[in-house]
């Protein structure tokens, strides 16, 4: 188990009875601020698969289906391919009633196949009639998501809400309030609009919008609590789509509440600009303790694989030292020493044959996401990098003697040369996951050069 997660789960299991709602999280992740205290949210059936969200939990990666829910095929293909990512929840669209009709049918098709990932319901506008109308699509979800800005208008909002409450309530269900700038509550808006207007040093218009989320969040959640849902129930997310926004709202949400914060930033964009924003801006509140679940709303290139955004979220985990979820692989970035493409070739090769081991090495060697692997491409800091890594290779650079040094805990375990330097790495790769994350694990150096 990975260091903050066995921290966590030792948090939690140290924590007694009423107390357990609460994370007893004061221990230091490395060097950032403890996590948030926060209430622990269960979503799921602990007979089929269940996460936990918030109370010193490992924070939780997610992700959302882009596929018509109401094709059923379509999105039990792309829940399994989400789930075996990495994603520990599953949200979908339920947007009329095809896809209301169609969510028990998924559902059960994904337990038939071994696929425990909850599932989470996305509902705008009509949620409070499509669970209404349809009960096993209520019955069937997991969690359902109400956007409190697309529930309604006037006194049909309140009515709207409480309809989505009630349901979750006699469901056993939580729930994710979720606020999204683009989608604001604007009665309540304009109320803080005007009220800020009549203040002696009034804020800033974009000011009182983030404002006017948090006490759209936080008032919803109350609500919720007044009509009968518990504590422990609810999840809240404020998304905007700038990163300073985005700190600036959690921050004051977090200050003000314990129920466990969804991170994300909506609409992120695509590529480098996408993944960099979103990194940012999670990687700021992370590191003060804040968040207990997220999403990388990546726009997915034409092409590219929904499942970039578990990638992507699972790798912002890691790179802070929260969660492990696979060998990671540190690579020079070349220079005039490396004038040819072998050593990216290697890289590369190496990351795809990781990824692709994972999903029989995460079951069969426990631990080895912690591994490290480094890749090098010359003499200068090849050795000093390979020995700092579990596992390690020094390429030839430009004009140094055709030989490739393997390290392995930090000793000079054999020399590669020839065409079959990629092969030949690759099995010592494998050789020794299987000796150190194996049954009775134990790495020697037996074979090994001194
Ligand atoms: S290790 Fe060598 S090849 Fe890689 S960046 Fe440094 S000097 Fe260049």
């Amino acid at each position: 188990m990975p260091r903050s997660d066995r921290d966590s789960a030792e948090s939690i299991e140290s924590t007694a009875s009423v107390e357990s709602r609460h994370a007893t999280d004061s221990a230091a992740a490395g060097p950032w601020s403890a996590r948030r205290r926060s209430v622990a949210v269960a979503v799921g059936r602990p007979e089929v698969g269940q996460v936990w969200i918030g109370g010193g939990h490992p924070v939780v990666v997610q992700s959302m289906t882009n596929t018509s829910t109401a094709d059923v095929a379509a999105t039990v293909a792309q829940v399994k391919a989400l789930a075996h990512a990495g994603s520990e929840l599953v949200r979908i669209t339920v947007n009329h009633e095809e896809a209301a009709r169609a969510v028990p049918e998924i559902v059960h098709q994904l337990r038939q196949e071994g696929v425990t990932v909850p599932i989470a319901g996305d509902f705008h506008y009509n949620g409070h009639l499509l669970l209404t109308r349809y009960p096993r699509c209520a019955q069937a979800l997991d969690k359902y998501r109400i956007n409190p800005g697309n529930v309604g208008t006037g006194v049909h909002r309140d009515d709207n809400f409480a309809a989505i409450v009630r349901i979750a309530i006699d469901q056993g269900k939580p729930v994710r309030i979720g606020v999204n700038w683009g989608s604001l509550d604007q009665e309540l808006l304009t109320s803080l609009m005007n009220e800020n207007a009549r203040r002696p040093r009034p804020l800033t218009a974009p000011q009182v919008v983030l404002e006017a989320m948090v006490e759209s969040a936080l008032r919803s959640a109350e609500r919720a609590e007044n009509l009968g849902l518990p504590h422990d129930r609810i999840v809240l997310s404020a998304k905007v789509s700038d990163v300073s926004d985005l700190v600036t709202v959690y921050r004051k949400i977090a200050a003000r509440c314990d129920y466990p914060l969804h991170l994300g930033l909506t609409e992120a964009g695509m590529g480098t600009k996408g993944i960099v924003n979103s990194t940012a801006g999670l990687a700021i509140l992370l590191a003060e303790g804040i968040g207990d679940t997220i999403r990388v709303s990546l726009t997915p290139a034409p092409g590219r694989s929904r499942t970039e955004e578990v990638e992507v979220a699972q790798s912002i985990l890691q790179a802070m030292g929260l969660r492990a979820f696979l060998p990671q692989v540190t690579s020079c970035p070349g220079c005039g020493r490396t004038t040819n493409t072998f050593f990216q070739e290697l890289t590369a090769r190496v990351q795809e044959h990781i990824r692709q081991q994972m999903p029989r090495w995460r079951s069969q060697y426990p631990g080895v996401e912690e591994l490290q692997v480094a890749v090098m491409g010359c003499v200068v800091n090849g050795p000093g990098e390979s020995r700092h890594a579990n596992i390690g290779i020094s390429l030839p650079g430009t004009f140094e003697e055709p030989r490739a040094p393997v390290y392995v805990d930090g000793q000079l375990y054999r020399t590669l040369r020839g065409e079959r330097v990629a092969d030949e790495f690759l099995a010592i790769l494998d050789e020794y996951v299987e000796r150190r994350y194996g049954h009775g694990a134990s790495v020697t150096s037996s074979q090994g050069e001194s």
